[in-house]
């Protein structure tokens, strides 16, 4: 299954057989980092079993803060085409509106992301499209098989596998649950296209504690208004099965504050309905290999901080690591621990996982201290509603006075 091709040996249709970077894995975190070691010269081979990605419900919205990190990686060139820019976006907060953000946010669908970047990875890092059939690893060389029958040796092998326990499980690390179903995510298409919906964007927070919702997000892709809304429920109770039946309905009672200008939330297609489950890694401070994104830990979207500790490890791995692993031979675990030590990286971590709990907490918890932390935000959001009501007021008075003077 492999050639020699000049002076190197290569893997039919695929990159080099003998690489600095073997990366398992072709999704966020694996396409990013294969381009920017690629760009700087290193020799990576990306592994991935799809040939395209396929367009699964994952992240859709990209935050200013995140859109910096692809900026400094010299990929926001690649990206940003592939999304949808919003900049006004309405805030409902108990039931009217709070504010309006002018800061600019992008909308994307997750596959067309992933495969966008896929098709800018330089020339000599195409995805090799296999499984990986057996692992290897130790202080100097990693040799992958492939289902193919391909063979791969590498310096270094990155796991950028998301959720799959396949090479996780073959290398030998287990995955701990911190929060099992900590949340639901669900995604839907209004059938209503952006230029009839009454926002560019919207997001309105959920009024009652006992409704546990943390938020819905409405906001354009292409020429689609995307749903996302992030609940803290289990997928089996009867809410989930009856949102699943008649979502409109259901979000018409939810939210009436916002129903007519989303089109009173007819929607397109059947709704999905992904759990969420907070997660870290053990036992993964091993020889030859090491472990990012979602294959490390995994943590809720209702925060939306997942895309910004994915993009903080890629950073991170390209820009410390990796060049001082190359540097001097051997790969032993001591030497890859640095990446799991680093403030930047634990503090992303640290942080996804921090936010994650408290998203969880202000929105359904009924202990005295969050009712009492609860309270004190809704009462601080009611004052500035009541505050900025009054200035419009005292605007259109002064309006009408300066206007009946003239
Ligand atoms: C429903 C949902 C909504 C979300 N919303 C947000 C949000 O709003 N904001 C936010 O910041 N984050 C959000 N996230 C989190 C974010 O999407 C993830 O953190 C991020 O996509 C993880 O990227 P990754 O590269 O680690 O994994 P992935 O992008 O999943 O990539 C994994 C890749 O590994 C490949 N693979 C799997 N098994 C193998 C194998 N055996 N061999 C080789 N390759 C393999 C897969 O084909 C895939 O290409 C959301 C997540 C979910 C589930």
């Amino acid at each position: 299954m492999t050639s020699r091709k000049g002076s190197e040996m290569t893997i039919a249709g695929a990159g080099p057989a003998e690489v600095d970077v073997a990366i398992v894995g072709a999704g966020l975190a694996g396409t990013t980092l294969a381009t920017v070691l690629g760009r700087a010269g290193r020799k990576v081979a990306l592994i991935d079993p799809h040939q395209t990605h396929p367009d699964e419900f994952r992240a859709e919205k990209l935050g200013t803060g995140q859109s910096r990190l692809f900026e400094k990686l010299g990929l926001d060139s690649i990206v940003l085409p592939l999304m949808t820019a919003m900049d006004d976006i309405h805030v409902f907060r108990l039931g009217q509106l709070f504010s309006r953000d002018r800061r600019l946010e992008h909308g994307f669908s997750y596959g067309a992301l992933i495969n966008g970047l896929r098709a800018a990875l330089p020339r000599e890092v195409p995805v090799t499209v296999a499984k990986v059939a057996e692992i290897t690893t130790g202080p100097d060389k990693q040799r992958l098989v492939l289902n193919t029958g391909a063979v791969i040796e590498a310096r270094l092998v990155v796991v950028a596998t998301g959720h799959s326990e396949a090479v996780r499980r073959a290398v030998g690390v287990r995955r701990i649950e911190e929060s099992k179903a900590h949340s639901l995510s669900i995604g839907f298409d209004l059938a209503t296209p952006p230029g009839e919906c009454g926002f560019q964007a919207v997001t309105c927070f959920g009024r009652r504690a006992e409704d546990r919702v943390a938020y819905l997000s409405v906001f354009p892709i292409g020429g689609v208004m995307r749903g996302n809304m992030f609940v803290y429920r289990q997928a089996g109770e009867p809410w989930t099965k009856a949102f699943r039946k008649d979502p409109q309905k259901m979000l018409c009672e939810l939210m009436p504050e916002i129903a007519a200008q989303c089109g009173n939330f007819k929607i397109d297609e059947p709704v999905e309905v992904r759990p969420i489950d907070l997660t870290r890694t053990e036992g993964h401070r091993r020889d030859g290999v090491v472990f990012v994104g979602d294959a490390f830990c995994t943590t809720c979207p209702t925060p939306g901080v997942g895309i910004e500790r994915v993009m903080t490890d890629v950073d991170q791995l390209h820009s410390v690591h990796i060049p001082r692993w190359l540097e001097t031979p051997g790969m032993a675990a001591d030497k890859i621990s640095a990446f799991y030590d680093d403030p930047v990286k634990v503090a992303a971590d640290e942080n996804g996982m921090r936010v994650s709990y408290y998203a969880r907490e202000i929105t359904t918890a009924t202990g005295l201290e969050w009712r009492i932390r609860r309270l004190r935000n809704n009462t601080a959001r009611q004052l500035m509603i009541v505050g900025r009501k009054m200035r419009h007021l005292g605007q259109r008075r002064a309006n009408s006075v300066s206007g009946e003077a003239s």
